[in-house]
């Protein structure tokens, strides 16, 4: 049998990206989902075990069927505006389940762990170029619990001797080319969907949070990178454990930052239709601007993003927004 890697939160949007690509490079994606966000019919390269991360029992058994060669950890609640206005969710959900996930991986004598973290643990650093070695002050809840698990693993790294690669994401945009599977939220709080949506006529319109951001236009600006190539880089980063390499972090972005507004002029362009919009205040916790100025995945890993031009990302979320399984 090929080896198993274990993909929590594998029925969510980069989970079940991450399970093609695994399937892909010949590992038998196993997904780990309470369904709570994620959608039975995105597990679609591998087996389902529906489970809670809370549920220490479920997992131990999970283990022993399966013996992974590795964990991917991508279950999370990730919502950033939430996580300001219910912060004990965030750091009990993730902090907690994180913990018992990393306790069971040990207990099961896995060593290899491969961990989905945020630039937003980075928090509003005006002006700085953001790379794995810049200090993290997250301003939200969300980035602070995922903080909390990247120290969690350097610790047990240290007295357990768990290896682990950690990937802080920045904005993760666009969905499979071939619209297997693809972003599908609910509730659906990101951008380009959302932007998608008005284009589609399924909502009024976007609503633009602030315009008065200390940027060229006034409104946040971002670095988005395509789901194929981030989770591409987490198969780069399981052969990096595979062979024997030291626990690493590296930023996933494109290096190059787009406005709102700029997005959705982009988007404009791309679908050939209007994106009806709405002026309105600031999102609590959102940074003015998160760009990658990292290489260390480009020149360390060996990857090379393909699909992660602005244009092509909006193209293929577009592609999966049209596919039948789409459904807002
Ligand atoms: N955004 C927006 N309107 C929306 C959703 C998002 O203006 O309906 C902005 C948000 O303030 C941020 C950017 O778009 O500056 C990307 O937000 P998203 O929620 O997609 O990702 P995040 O940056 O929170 O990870």
């Amino acid at each position: 049998m090929a080896d198993v890697v274990l993909v929590t939160g594998g029925a969510g949007y980069i989970g079940s990206h991450a399970c093609k690509a695994l399937r892909a490079a010949g590992y038998l994606p196993v997904a780990y989902d309470n369904l709570s966000t994620g959608c039975r019919e995105a597990v679609k390269f591998g087996p389902l075990e529906e489970g809670d991360l809370a549920d220490r029992a479920r997992l131990d058994e999970v283990f022993a069927k399966w013996q992974p060669v590795a964990v991917m950890h991508f279950a999370a609640l990730s919502l950033v505006g939430e996580s300001m206005k219910d912060p004990a969710k965030y750091w009990r959900t993730n902090v907690l389940c994180g913990l018992n996930l990393i306790e069971a991986t040990l207990a099961a004598g896995c060593r290899n762990f491969v961990f989905s973290s945020t630039c937003a643990t980075y928090g509003d650093q005006d002006g700085v170029v953001l790379n794995e070695d810049t200090p993290q002050y997250p301003i939200n809840a969300y980035g602070g619990s995922k903080r909390a698990i990247e120290d969690m693993l350097r610790d047990f790294g240290a007295s357990h001797g768990l290896n682990s690669v950690i990937f802080r994401y920045f904005n993760v945009a666009g969905a499979d080319p071939q619209a297997e599977v693809g972003e599908q939220h609910v509730p659906e709080t990101h951008l380009i969907p959302l932007m998608l949506d008005a284009i589609a006529g399924k909502r009024p319109a976007l609503t633009v949070f602030g315009s008065d951001y200390p940027t060229p236009d006034g409104t946040c600006i971002r670095d988005y990178v395509h789901v194929s190539d981030l989770v591409d880089a987490h198969v780069l980063g399981l052969k990096w454990l595979e062979a024997g390499k030291p626990s690493r972090v590296f930023c996933l972005g494109s290096g190059e930052g787009y406005s709102v507004r700029e997005v959705i002029a982009r988007s404009r362009e791309v679908t050939n239709r209007e994106v009806p919009i709405i002026e309105g205040d600031r999102r609590p916790g959102d940074a003015a601007k998160l760009v990658s100025g990292s290489t260390r995945a480009l020149q360390e890993l060996g990857w090379t993003p393909q699909r992660s031009a602005l244009s092509t990302m909006i193209a293929d979320a577009w592609r999966w927004h049209q596919a039948p399984e789409y459904e807002s």
